[in-house]
């Protein structure tokens, strides 16, 4: 006769960290680049670096109109600046944009502010300039805590400017945000782990992580063609990223990104794209966090039992058969049971 194991995974409790971004409208500005003068080694946008801003402010207030009528329900909705290094910018041009996101914040419209940048470009005065005009949210591009790393990827800054930034950012009451990355040159799955714990000590609220992808006219690519640069497999890439989001269960830090956005440039169909790209990557790395934690849970042995049957939320089933049902497979593998995952 068979014995069953049953083992019930409190999935809900797992990825809820894992933000429901439904819960907000963000309007995105993206500056490409913008005020940016450096050349990380996985960015491809170096030739046009310390460019001016050719983004029409008009055009930037006719895109926020635009997409506030577009809402349709009575959420919180927040302008983020993404894509540059805003606070690299001239502080006229910063001023520009700061200015009419706030006159939507002051009409009680819009509800907060992000801007994102590098760890470099914080000090008070540029604190203060953000506070002035009601910024909520900054999101500091760490990438990497590690030396070795930061170097390597031509960061131009070392973890003592994150450390820096990312008190004062606290110290004048903002919400902070991280940007890391897996899959850096010289990086190493111990050292991304080392930079979630160092960076979790200053309480973020939220957390983007992105694999590496290398892109055709980056250094990186240069690199990669010479042999000093090999990308992650999708398998290693979604298993790293879980391994990080693993460390961030017991803060309170929200996971509001996992994996870039999917766009013509960069999905699977893109031929200029080398790595672990997936347009689903977010969907590999959380079956890798549920999978991780299936196996936490099941006992080392107990004999007599030729299957396991592992209870789930409904609407985490597919996460825990895992993509082509790769979790599946690999716990029958692994385990030499029969594996039932069976959604309650
Ligand atoms: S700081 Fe950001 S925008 Fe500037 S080169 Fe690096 S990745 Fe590109």
């Amino acid at each position: 006769m068979t014995n069953l194991n049953d083992i019930h995974i409190d999935t809900n409790e797992v990825l809820k960290n894992i933000v429901n971004k439904d819960n907000q409208y963000t309007i995105p500005i993206f500056i490409p680049h913008l005020g940016c003068k450096n050349e990380c080694v996985f960015c491809n946008q170096r030739k046009i670096s310390g460019a001016s801003s050719d983004v029409d402010i008009e055009e930037v207030k006719k895109l926020v109109e635009e997409r506030l009528k577009s809402f349709k329900q009575n959420r919180k909705i927040q302008i983020a600046f993404f894509g540059g290094s805003f606070t690299g910018l001239d502080k006229e041009e910063q001023i520009k944009f700061l200015k009419l996101a706030n006159t939507y914040v002051e009409k009680g419209v819009v509800e907060s502010i992000r801007i994102s940048t590098r760890p470099d470009y914080i000090s008070k005065d540029i604190l203060k300039l953000l506070k002035r005009y009601n910024v909520k949210t900054i999101e500091l591009g760490v990438q990497s805590m590690d030396e070795e790393v930061l170097l390597e990827s031509k960061r131009g800054h070392t973890s003592l400017d994150v450390i820096r930034a990312a008190r004062l950012i606290n110290l004048y009451n903002f919400e902070l945000g991280f940007q890391i990355m897996v899959g850096l040159p010289k990086s190493t799955k111990e050292k991304e782990i080392e930079t979630i714990d160092r960076l979790l000590k200053f309480k973020p609220k939220q957390l983007r992580i992105y694999p590496v992808y290398v892109l055709k006219e980056s250094q990186l690519y240069e690199m990669y063609k010479k042999k000093d640069y090999s990308p992650l497999t999708l398998e290693d890439a979604a298993g790293r990223v879980a391994e990080v989001i693993g460390r961030c269960r017991k803060s309170n830090v929200s996971i509001i990104r996992i994996g870039l956005q999917s766009t013509e440039d960069i999905s699977e169909n893109a031929k200029d794209l080398i790595g672990p790209v997936s347009d689903n990557f977010g969907e590999y790395a959380l079956s890798k966090i549920v999978l991780n934690e299936i196996i936490k849970n099941i006992p080392k042995e107990k004999e007599g039992s030729d299957e396991i049957n592992i209870y789930i939320p409904k609407r985490y089933i597919s996460l825990a058969v895992g993509p082509k049902k790769a979790n599946k497979k690999y716990l029958e593998e692994r385990y030499n049971k029969k594996i039932n995952i069976i959604g309650e």
